[in-house]
């Protein structure tokens, strides 16, 4: 068999032990969506590229394929991220979110558009500071809103999922991804009964999550009840869609 090595760029999503000396990282790649990797313990100069191999940064790598297992065979820092480092808040944000996609991308496999999101998020969080609590539930929310368009969930904040058209009485109903009119809820009680009833202002909280950038995201305001159903109608449509996804809420991880 000839050796071909793959080079491409990478981040850290998880590491944890495999064997005895060896170590296994999942890594998102721009190139080829999730990898696998195992660092050989044994190996000459793992020493050297383990500190390398930590959660949050951006590494320039080359793996080899083998039968069974890719092998990391160098790594090199390409952006250190070193706010995160700084950040307990940041950091917090950034573990949850890489836990989230190793978990997530588990079946669904690497999309074109994950890895710049991550990205960005990262360099996003690095230059963030400390991160107030509610802020962190918004961001971490908008995050998720828009994994979740990328992995091709669109969701359905304005027109409702069956008659296509805009309401003022909306219901929320995750596993049908997004809003149902009142008028067709009440039509086919059976069909939308687990649907319930969303404030207008929980919808719009939503959208302006999906799209305004992470720092424009500090400007906007909700007072609590509205956040609180804000993280409960994301959380249900992750639980509802999202493969591989723990029961646990995606509060929990950030908020500790
Ligand atoms: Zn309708």
């Amino acid at each position: 068999m000839a050796w071909s090595s793959i080079k491409t760029t990478g981040i850290v999503l998880t590491v944890s032990p495999f064997r005895e000396s060896d170590r296994r990282y999942r890594i998102l790649t721009p190139d080829l969506g999730k990898i696998d990797v195992i660092g050989r313990g044994a190996q000459k100069g793992m020493a050297k590229l383990a500190p390398q191999l930590e959660p949050f940064r951006i590494l320039s790598l080359e793996v080899v394929q083998g039968r069974r297992y890719m092998t990391i065979i160098s790594a090199e820092l390409k952006q250190r991220l070193s706010g995160l480092h700084r950040s307990f808040d940041a950091r917090l944000l950034a573990s949850s979110s890489c836990a989230f996609l190793d978990r997530a991308l588990q079946e669904l496999g690497g999309r074109d558009a994950i890895y710049p999101e991550l990205e960005a998020w990262l360099n996003f969080l690095d230059g963030a500071g400390e991160i107030p609590r509610r802020e962190r539930l918004l961001l971490y929310g908008g995050l998720l809103l828009r994994l979740m368009s990328h992995l091709g969930y669109d969701i359905e904040f304005e027109h409702c999922t069956s008659c296509r058209t805009s309401g003022n009485d909306p219901f929320w109903h995750p596993a049908y991804g997004g809003v149902v009119c009142a008028d067709c809820r009440n039509k086919d009680r059976h069909r939308w009964f687990t649907a319930e009833r969303i404030d207008l202002r929980v919808l719009d909280l939503m959208q302006a999550a999906q799209q305004l950038t992470y720092e424009d995201m500090f400007v906007l305001t909700a007072d609590r009840t509205i956040v609180k159903q804000y993280t409960k109608c994301i959380q249900d449509l992750v639980a509802m869609h999202v493969p591989g996804y723990f029961r646990a809420p995606y509060w929990e991880g950030v908020l500790v």
